[in-house]
């Protein structure tokens, strides 16, 4: 789960890390009051939306010289005529995908001055199985661009879990960014803070780009990302509620809903499987035959009926969709019961696009004579091959 940036920075004020004040905005005429509140001379208004690069992004039907979705501004009138003019519109940024997103929500946050910019992020690193920090003096730009073209400039570690946070950590990366003096100091501090959120929110990432040295030469978090886990969210509440619906896919949110695992995908074949391996083997043998899946779908070991209908539904409301491929492997889960919720769920949403099942396991007979005998149009397939042949060729012809 994903947070915007106003609330990541409230979290790292809670935990004493240095953040520039801010006041949200979500209605145009709130601009003036808020930006009125904070001290200037240097206003910045920054566009919340769940993606990074809102800098060098662009809003759809911009004008000639608009800027992206962070602007420098130099009085509240100018910040709140840009606040103005950032609300409601369609931001995309190399992070958004080419649909962007919407901004419902804008920062306006006392401007700094910058000395450097550095990278700095915290991350769960699944081949040591441990917390990383990673960070580098190349702050501001692309990571991804920085790793594969000058990978040298960027360092990780990971942290012992059985020691936690130590002040060399903090030192290590203060040398690496070639901090000095008292800033050697605040960065050890802060590292522990990063550290201690992270851990006590169980995160999987914290990104804190660009990480600044201020004029005045002090540590400033300048930007800020958070992702949680999102199996742990359920012990905190207060995580929970920083939670905005109208950030997420509509078919991911509602497939939350029934615990069913789901993540749209951008192919034609949709694709209803039980386990997670199984429909990972599932999407790499409609590629094989070459497809492209429009999604991945885990209804879980205990489907029930009304649990594989909502993931029909889910899988048919997507105008992506020209094929549905149901691919499951009976063992916890009874063929029957899959053969009796497809049925059920055909009748009550219709099916305006070629079906192939493809059952085995526990109960498979009684689950293949439900669907021959149900009078539906649904293609029978022996095994997953001739499954993802058979749904390929009904999709392509
Ligand atoms: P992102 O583009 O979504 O990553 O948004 P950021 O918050 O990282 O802002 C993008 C860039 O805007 C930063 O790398 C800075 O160069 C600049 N910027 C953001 N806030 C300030 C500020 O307070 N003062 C100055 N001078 N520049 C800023
Ligand atoms: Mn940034």
């Amino acid at each position: 789960m994903n947070i915007h940036e106003y609330q990541a920075k409230a979290l790292l004020r809670d935990y004493g890390a240095p953040v520039s004040d801010g006041r949200v905005v979500l209605k145009a005429e709130d601009a003036k009051t808020a930006a009125g509140e904070l001290d200037g001379p240097l206003w910045v208004v920054k566009a919340q939306i769940h993606a990074g690069g809102r800098g060098k992004g662009s809003f759809k039907e911009a004008s000639a010289g608009e800027k992206g979705g962070v602007r420098l501004t130099k009085s509240v009138e100018e910040a709140a005529e840009e606040t103005a003019r950032m609300l409601g519109r369609t931001l995309v940024t190399h992070q958004s995908g080419p649909a962007g997103k919407q901004v419902n929500r804008v920062y306006i946050e006392d401007g700094s001055g910058i000395e450097t910019e550095l990278y700095l992020a915290l991350l769960v690193d699944r081949q040591t199985s441990r917390v990383s920090f990673v960070c580098s003096t190349e702050g501001g730009m692309d990571i991804e661009e920085v790793a594969a073209n000058t990978p040298e400039k960027i360092l990780s570690f990971a942290v012992d879990p059985a020691t936690g946070y130590q002040g060399f950590h903090g030192r290590r990366i203060a040398f690496n960014l070639g901090l000095k003096g008292a800033q050697v100091k605040q960065c050890v501090k802060l590292m522990g803070q990063l550290y201690q959120l992270f851990m006590d929110k169980d995160m999987e990432m914290l990104e804190i780009n660009p990480l600044i040295v201020t004029d005045s030469g002090d540590l400033k978090c300048l930007d800020a990302k958070m992702g949680f886990d999102g199996n742990a969210v359920y012990r905190h509440a207060d995580i929970a509620a920083l939670r905005d619906e109208t950030e997420e896919d509509p078919k991911e949110l509602e497939a939350s809903k029934y615990d069913l695992n789901y993540i749209a995908l951008d192919g034609e074949i949709g694709c209803m499987v039980n386990g997670a391996g199984l429909a990972m083997a599932t999407m790499d043998i409609i590629k094989l035959f070459g497809a492209e899946p429009a999604n991945f779908l885990d209804v879980g070991g205990g489907a029930t009926t009304e649990k594989v209908t909502e993931a029909f539904k889910i899988i048919t409301s997507d105008k992506q969709v020209k094929g549905i491929l149901v691919n499951i492997f009976g063992g916890i889960m009874r063929c029957d019961v899959i053969a009796e919720g497809v049925i059920a769920a055909v009748k009550e949403v219709g099916l305006e696009v070629p079906l192939v099942v493809r059952l085995e396991g526990t109960n498979v007979e009684k689950g293949k004579e439900i669907i021959a005998n149900s009078g539906l149009n649904v293609i029978a397939a022996e095994n997953l091959r001739d499954g993802a042949e058979k749904i390929v060729k009904a999709v392509k012809g």
